[in-house]
């Protein structure tokens, strides 16, 4: 018989959660909002081999959403979000409500530099800011040691390594690689809003990165017209694909690489489905 799975201790307010804090270890934080899924399983693993304990924070940030965007559709789930973080063995589950985490009005934010304006940053203005203050909050109020996020969200991960680095944090920030269904589709909570039809059409976004990768010895030009052939088919499938963008970028920097670029770089698509935006990439060696 297996051990019954030990139900997280929920913090709701920073005062709950700096009590607790003060009683545990070397300490890894897993940001996220919610509606837990394979790829945040992903996140959760890797922090509880880097730590004594683990603390997962769910919080639907408001500040990293803009005018017309999901905020309040977003899917929230935070019973079944308790159980997969006590089945994963999570320790200390922070769930602040809004009012919490943004008692008054957020004056002062964080500015995410010139890497935060372009692809995300440009079809979401503010977005990054909005990460941004949000990770810098729950960075004050958990001081962790280290915190994992995934490389699905690349742009994401490398305007987070940069704050950490330019801001002096203090925290090793682990980047976990994407977790994909078979079928290829990278798992997010927004996949719960495309019907079976668009689904079967979001499948082009990783065949598309596929084909780049598959390409990476033909070199920048030959990555993205493999990609583009992909998606340009995809435009015109039963539920169309709207490509929002598609670029080739140097993995520290985010700005698109030349046609003679060599060394990291990172594949990245961003597309609209139905009512549903969707982002996935690939990490290539040139
Ligand atoms: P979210 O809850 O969507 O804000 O995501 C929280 C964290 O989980 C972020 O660091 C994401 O990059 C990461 N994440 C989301 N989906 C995946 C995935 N499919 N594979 C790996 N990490 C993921």
């Amino acid at each position: 018989m297996t051990a019954p799975d030990r139900a997280p201790v929920v913090a709701r307010t920073p005062e709950e959660l700096a009590r607790i804090r003060a009683g545990l270890g070397r300490t890894a934080l897993v940001p996220t909002m919610g509606a837990l899924h394979s790829g945040h399983r992903g996140l959760i693993a890797a922090a509880r081999g880097r730590a004594e304990a683990v603390v997962v924070s769910i919080f639907v940030n408001p500040l990293q959403f803009g005018p017309g965007e999901d905020f309040d559709r977003y899917p929230r789930a935070f019973e079944d979000d308790l159980r997969t973080c006590a089945e994963e063995g999570v320790d200390v589950v922070y769930a602040p409500a809004v009012e919490a985490m943004y008692p008054g009005e957020q004056l002062v934010t964080v500015d995410p530099g010139p890497m935060g304006h372009v692809l995300e940053g440009a079809s979401r203005p503010g977005h990054f800011a909005g990460v941004l203050t949000v990770v810098a909050k729950l960075f004050h109020m958990v001081r962790p040691d280290v915190a994992v996020f995934g490389q699905k969200d690349a742009q994401q991960l490398a305007v987070i390594r940069r704050m950490v680095r330019d801001l002096a944090f203090g925290v090793t920030v682990v980047g976990v690689p994407t977790v994909r269904d078979s079928d290829g589709l990278a798992t997010s909570s927004r996949n719960v809003y495309l019907s079976p039809a668009e689904r079967t059409g979001a499948l082009a976004l990783s065949r598309a990165l596929l084909a780049g990768a598959d390409a990476s010895v033909t070199g920048p030009v030959g990555i993205l017209d493999a990609a583009r052939e992909v998606l340009r088919e995809a435009a015109s499938s039963e539920a169309p694909v709207e490509l929002d963008y598609l670029a080739l970028v140097d993995a520290h920097t985010f700005a698109e690489v030349g046609a003679d670029h060599r060394g990291e770089a990172v594949l990245l698509v961003a597309a609209r489905v139905g009512s549903t935006r969707l982002i996935d990439n690939v990490p290539l060696t040139l």
